[in-house]
């Protein structure tokens, strides 16, 4: 299923114990033992980025029963429908209009390298540009379905220099492409 378009990009963790950089182990395991059949565009770990879908394809990795506040205003009722939905899959949702990153955790509770914040960074900038999104155009799992539903990526919404990090690496990487173009 094709994406219908592309608004936003949605920032993931791995869960389970840090994988070392083993994306492929990570991949492995998606593709043929989760039942949900969730999946990402890309991982990325330290320096490595591995292609999960093309980008043109749609992933399942945010879809809820219900949306925050500011992700039913972000995304709108056609991907966020403002009332409890419970068909499966979610046929509406910001599955349909992202783009989704999952950063394999590189510490116990869930903190990430420098590196593979830098990484996931730049990841994001180039990705940025070819779509022509803005920063109002990065999200957490967490900040489209709520704390209460699903904590992801853990180091985003619990250690704060992670996610300054983060975004200080975002704009960097964006001026420079700016300084470039
Ligand atoms: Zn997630």
């Amino acid at each position: 299923m094709k994406l219908k378009e592309h608004r936003a990009i949605v920032l993931h963790e791995d869960a389970g114990q840090p994988k070392n950089g083993n994306i492929e182990g990570l991949v492995h395991w998606m593709k043929n033992e989760r039942p949900d059949g969730a999946f990402y565009h890309r991982f990325v770990s330290g320096s490595r980025i591995v292609y999960g879908r093309s980008t043109a394809e749609r992933c399942i990795h945010c879809g809820n029963n219900t949306y925050t506040r500011e992700a039913t205003a972000f995304f709108g009722e056609e991907h966020c429908p403002p009332w409890d939905h419970r068909e499966r899959p979610h046929l509406s949702s910001p599955n349909n209009c992202t783009i989704a990153i999952c950063m394999l955790h590189d510490f116990e509770g869930g903190g990430f390298s420098g590196e593979t914040l830098r990484t996931t960074a730049r990841l994001c900038s180039e990705l940025m540009h070819f779509y022509d999104l803005s920063l109002e155009a990065i999200w957490t799992h967490t900040m489209i379905v709520g704390q209460e539903t699903k904590l992801c990526p853990r180091a985003f919404h619990t250690l704060q220099y992670q996610w300054e990090y983060f975004q200080d690496m975002l704009n960097h990487f964006l001026n420079e492409m700016e300084a470039a173009s």
